[in-house]
């Protein structure tokens, strides 16, 4: 039965920025199709919330915890979830982070700090989780792109260089690892309401023109990626490769 197909029921998951915003909800929604779920945040007890939740829906949740600047964390954020749950079915790279500032003053810094966390640190832990993904014969990446994968965006080079880096990354490693039933894909959020962008939703012409822009008429809110998630996520996406899935209110059919 088709419903059957998007059932997460005895699967392993690993979600990266467990501790707020889409990465909590992501969670939670993987666990409520029936996963059990790592849930990794930067400090201790950081993602304590969402395992609270995922464990009162009888799932089981364990935390895992590493600053994902640091270029050996991803290898150990692999193993320590491989430890807990003995397998990873599912990966979701979501943590990520945003350091606005006009390119001729943009620090060496902001652009280095950027690029670890949200492009280095995807490609390390797709790569340690990828290999164990092929030698058990299935799994899925998904990785949580942007809108800047396909525009260019205002006064954030960096965020945008790694998140088209993000779009381009999933696509070469479907490339790769469909034939070993890894799907690799990606989902490109629109504006949604986080600390993420608070910044602009603070600024009051930026928010008019944002919302103006956005065909369903409203800044998102983490739920509306659960279905997306879920769905790249389980059996249902079998024969979906290297895609970047558009989750935006309409903003880019405009
Ligand atoms: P958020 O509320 O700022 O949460 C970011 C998450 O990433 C937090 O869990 C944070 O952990 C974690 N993180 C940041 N730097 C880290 C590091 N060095 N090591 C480990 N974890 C780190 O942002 P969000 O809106 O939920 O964003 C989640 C993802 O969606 C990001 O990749 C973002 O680029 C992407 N995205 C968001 C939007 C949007 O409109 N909100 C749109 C497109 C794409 P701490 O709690 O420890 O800081």
């Amino acid at each position: 039965m088709i419903l059957d197909k998007f059932s997460l029921n005895g699967k392993a998951a690993l979600v990266t920025g467990a501790s707020r915003g889409l990465g909590h909800q992501i969670a939670v929604a993987l666990a409520e199709a029936g996963a059990d779920v790592a849930c990794h945040s930067r400090e201790n007890g950081g993602a304590s919330a969402a395992i609270g939740t995922i464990t009162n829906l009888g799932r089981k949740a364990i935390s895992v915890v590493g600053d994902m600047a640091d270029h050996n964390v991803p290898q150990k954020v692999a193993d320590t979830v491989l430890e807990g749950f003995g397998k990873i079915d599912i990966l979701v790279n979501n943590a990520g982070m945003i350091r606005r500032s006009p390119a001729v003053k943009y620090t060496e810094e902001d652009w280095s700090a950027v690029i670890d966390v949200n492009l280095s640190s995807v490609f390390r832990l797709c790569q340690a989780v990828g290999r164990e993904m092929i030698s058990q014969g299935h799994g899925k990446i998904v990785n949580i792109a942007s809108l800047l994968s396909f525009q260019g965006g205002i006064t954030v080079p960096a965020y945008t260089a790694s998140k088209s880096g993000v779009a381009g990354l999933t696509k070469a490693l479907a490339n790769e690892w469909a034939k070993h039933n890894v799907n690799v894909n990606a989902i490109a959020p629109g504006y949604i309401e986080t600390d993420n962008t608070s910044t602009l939703r603070a600024d009051e012409t930026r928010n008019r023109q944002i919302i103006e822009r956005i065909p369903a008429g409203r800044w998102g809110n983490a739920h509306d990626l659960s279905g997306a998630v879920v769905f790249l996520s389980s059996p249902a996406s079998d024969y979906v490769q290297g895609h970047i899935m558009v989750v935006d209110g309409g903003w880019m059919a405009r």
